[in-house]
């Protein structure tokens, strides 16, 4: 009986107090309750931000996830013609509804045995915060990118580390990687300025670096004490064709009052000062539990970087992998890259192991060798170790006899990294470097 009070009593809570609605069909309701969570913690987030009451009315809103991309389109023809079919989530102010697919779109097995991917929770946390945007804004329409993609991501982040299901920003590959992108732009564009920024004039620089370059920004506004005072104005100002120019000199306006002498070094310094651990090429792998989740998107093997280097001399890599069975699966260590290229250690769900050597310049995977091992099964773990002597690889895999592979002068004191094949997923465990 008491049992049975308790559950009423959650399910109350939630729909109580979730301001947004989450449609999952297919969704376990333990994982839909773990979304009502993220999208409430946004908003108290979103709104202490900027210092104001949540006593907007909880109207319509509503966030759909969908498990099979398919559907995410639909939605996307019904309310864009298809504009947003490459962006995986979209929010749509008019409707008040938001729509994020499934990413990477992981098989039920893995949401079964995983749960939902850090990247989906990101993403409906993001979405939420445009919706929060719409209601608490009269003046949306007229945000600059900065404003409201800068907030999106910032609060999103912020929220979801809050909840436990992110390591801190230099640690977690995902916010790690924005870091990573900010300073390279850094080094590439030594010209640009806050102003730059606030006037959306900077070029050539890739959407991911854009919304990563402005997350930062917000929470670099937020760290000197002066972002709530520019969401105020943000809020109060009547949209129209002034309101950018208003908004930048509140902005400039709150960096001075902060006591901020030069910004732009000021702001630039403080993104430097991070000290990044992961770079991901390509998404998606989330280190905030012992077991690091990693699955790829269809079309893109999901490479993610350790920052630093194996170094010279010999070294060693310890850990156990797990593969799911997704009919192509496969998980690969990376070891020496450089602009040369990189050598992975590919470890195939089913049957057992390719080693090859990648050659950027001619964009050819050159093999090394190739053994079978026998205990290597989809879900099951192996323990493995790939350890460095000389001019040769050792690599062991499960109980099997470690055998060797010829490196002759390869050089591989670059970083080392972990992957997954596109449409596969996995689990790394215990992953350590000894050098
Ligand atoms: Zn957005």
């Amino acid at each position: 009986m008491t049992k049975l009070y308790v559950f009423f009593l959650v399910l109350l809570t939630t729909s109580v107090l979730a301001d947004i609605r989450i449609i999952a069909e297919g969704v376990e309701p333990d994982q839909v309750v773990e979304l009502e969570r993220v999208v409430e913690e946004v908003g108290d987030q979103f709104f202490d931000l900027i210092g104001i009451e949540n006593d907007s009315d909880s109207g319509k809103a509503a966030i759909s996830l969908h498990i099979n991309y398919s559907d995410y389109e639909l939605a996307d023809e019904r309310l864009n013609a298809g504009r947003f079919k490459n962006n995986w989530a979209f929010s749509h102010p008019a409707a008040m509804e938001s729509h994020v697919a499934l990413q990477p779109p992981v098989s039920m097995e893995v949401l079964e045995q995983v749960g939902l991917p850090l990247q989906t929770k990101i993403q409906i946390a993001h979405e939420s915060v445009h919706l929060y945007f719409y209601k608490a804004f009269p003046n949306h329409p007229s945000h600059p990118d900065w404003l409201s993609e800068g907030v999106a991501v910032y609060v999103a982040e912020r929220s979801i580390r809050s909840l436990g299901a992110m390591g801190p920003a230099e640690a977690e590959p995902w916010t790690s990687t924005e870091i990573v992108r900010v300073q390279k732009m850094f080094k590439n564009y030594p010209e640009m300025t806050i102003d730059s920024i606030l006037a959306g004039s900077i070029e050539d620089v890739s959407s991911l670096t854009m919304y990563a370059l402005h997350g930062l920004f917000i929470g670099w506004l937020d760290e000197i004490g002066a972002a709530e005072k520019i969401l105020q104005e943000a809020r109060r100002f009547g949209g129209g064709s002034k309101y950018a120019q208003n908004l930048s000199s509140a902005v400039v306006e709150a960096i001075e009052s902060a006591g901020i002498d030069d910004p732009d070094a000021t702001f630039r310094a403080w993104v430097n000062g991070f000290e990044p651990q992961w770079e991901e090429v390509y998404r998606s792998m989330q280190t905030s539990n012992d077991e690091w989740m990693h699955a790829a998107f269809a079309s893109k093997n999901a490479i993610c970087w350790n920052q630093e280097p194996l170094g010279e001399g010999d070294w060693a890599i310890t850990g156990s992998l797990y593969v799911f069975n997704t009919g192509r699966s496969q998980m690969n260590i990376l070891l020496g890259r450089s602009t040369d290229g990189f050598v992975t250690v590919a470890c195939s769900g089913d049957w057992g192991v390719t080693i090859f050597n990648y050659t950027s310049k001619d964009n050819n995977w050159n093999r090394l060798e190739v053994v079978e091992v026998p205990t290597m099964k989809f879900g099951r773990w192996i323990k493995f170790k790939i350890s460095k002597r000389g001019n040769r690889l050792w690599v062991r895999m499960g109980k099997q006899r470690a055998f060797k592979v010829e490196i002759g002068d390869l050089d591989l004191s670059g970083q080392w990294g972990l992957g997954v094949q596109k449409g596969s997923a996995g689990i790394w465990k215990d992953v350590q470097v000894d050098r």
